[in-house]
């Protein structure tokens, strides 16, 4: 039983769920999205919040320059590429077997700078947070002062009584971990099984200390919470539930507004944008979309990415039961070489506060983000991990699905197809190892 109705009583209340316990790759758009101006109003998340989130990370464009030279040329901000991938686009006709209509973009946070992933947003973010709270609580800055200073042993004297912990699939335990050890904090990386070596290795050259579990995220992730709470000088980052996170994630639409902006794109009610977002627990691609949502209201489609081994978002978004159910409920193992995407339980908070604006979620085979990143990287010289590929089948699940082709219908955009520009969000990559990613390319080659 799962929330007291058998497996197939939840199949014929949701048909896709037959497919999606197959483990086949499916399509599901949302009958409950509304109309942005109405239901963004209805949110305890605001404008006034992002804007709050992109100030904060502005007085810290100092520190970043100092602490972080690599970081210097941008003047301390950190933000990555967004180029059309048009041979790529070109390449995956073949591999679809199918026409691609449309202008198609990639969003490279695959090479964030220090931390490479798109985790960098909200984890430097929340971890930034935290510090400029302590050091304003505790009299050490002004709110004017110049931020370079958060790189002294002064300040990091002062932040090494206190502690960070966390817990992740990887890439956030790597932005956290990087951040809080640059500051001076104590910081503990909870790693669910799923994390990579070398992760691991790097965060331990840096200090930091990494705990190691042979579960899940979900069980990384409670204890974690529970050392945590145990010591009253130790912050928990909280993947599953942190505005701050998000926050920090959602600086990101005002920004790519100016990069669609400067490559002459336009996004209007004639030319709307589709963002397909790599899915793991939410609060990544939530915050994102909640960012684009504030910027381009419903000229923007967003659409969730997930593994066929993890489709959390799906599950839970699709029944409205959010975080109350998890992929392993309906006997779906969460085992994906998708390890930044390798979550069986959304966030309750990002769910909902997007189950009125979300277009849908989709999931792709492990296999088919193998293949798709040899594809990226022979077509492009793009190299990016399988997590990051997983939104790419979006523009064909748009135009060549049933379901994409009836969203499209519900939304006036048969026969505009051209007016179209497919975002895909490429989230991580540039920080893996040349062996292993290698070892990707060649999984996708054979
Ligand atoms: C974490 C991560 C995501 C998804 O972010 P969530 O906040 O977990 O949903 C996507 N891609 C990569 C590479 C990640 O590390």
């Amino acid at each position: 039983m799962i929330l007291n109705k058998s497996l197939d009583q939840w199949k014929n209340e949701f048909p896709l769920i037959e497919d999606i316990v197959e483990l086949k790759e499916v399509c599901w758009t949302n009958n409950k999205e509304g109309l942005a101006s109405e239901e963004l109003k209805k949110l305890d998340v605001t404008e006034e919040m992002v804007e709050d989130a992109r100030a904060r990370l502005d007085r810290f464009a100092p520190f970043f320059a100092s602490a972080f030279p690599e970081t210097k040329s941008e003047n301390g901000l950190i933000e990555s590429p967004l180029v059309e991938v048009g041979n790529f686009k070109k390449e995956l006709e073949g591999f679809f077997g199918n026409k691609l209509t449309g202008k198609m973009i990639m969003k490279l946070d695959s090479h964030l700078k220090i931390s490479g992933s798109i985790k960098a947003r909200g984890g430097f973010y929340e971890v930034l947070k935290h510090a400029e709270e302590l050091a304003l609580e505790n009299g050490l800055i002004t709110l004017e002062d110049d931020y370079s200073i958060f790189d002294t042993d002064k300040m990091r004297e002062f932040f090494s009584k206190y502690a960070v912990q966390v817990g992740s699939t990887g890439n956030l335990g790597l932005s956290i971990g990087i951040m809080s050890a640059k500051i001076g904090f104590r910081v503990t990386v909870h790693m669910s099984a799923d994390a990579r070596q070398w992760k691991k290795d790097l965060l331990r050259s840096k200090g930091v200390t990494v705990i190691e579990y042979a579960d899940d995220y979900s069980k990384a992730v409670e204890e974690g919470r529970k050392l945590s709470d145990m010591d009253p000088y130790s912050y928990f980052v909280d993947d599953e539930n942190s505005v701050n996170l998000f926050m920090g994630y959602a600086v990101s639409g005002r920004r790519i507004e100016k990069q669609i902006k400067d490559m002459g794109i336009v996004v209007d009610s004639e030319h709307p944008l589709f963002a397909y977002l790599p899915c793991g627990v939410g609060g990544g691609p939530g915050g994102v979309a909640f960012g684009l949502k504030l910027v381009y209201g419903d000229n923007v489609h967003f659409f969730f990415a997930e593994p066929t081994h993890s489709p959390c978002m799906l599950i839970g978004a699709m029944t409205g039961m959010h975080d109350k159910v998890s992929v392993q409920d309906f006997g779906i193992d969460n085992l994906t070489a998708a390890d930044g995407l390798a979550v069986g339980r959304a966030s309750g908070f990002v769910g909902k506060t997007l189950e009125n604006l979300m277009a849908g979620c989709f999931t792709v085979t492990d296999e088919n983000m193998y293949k798709m990143l040899k594809i990226l990287a022979d077509s492009e010289n793009i190299y990016l991990e399988p997590s990051a590929l997983a939104g790419v089948p979006g523009i064909n699940y748009m135009l060549n699905s049933e379901t994409g082709k009836a969203y499209l219908e519900k939304y006036n955009l048969i026969g505009k197809e051209e007016n179209i520009t497919h975002l895909s969000w490429a989230t991580g990559g540039s920080m893996v190892p040349k062996d292993i990613m290698e070892e990707y390319y060649n999984k996708g080659k054979n």
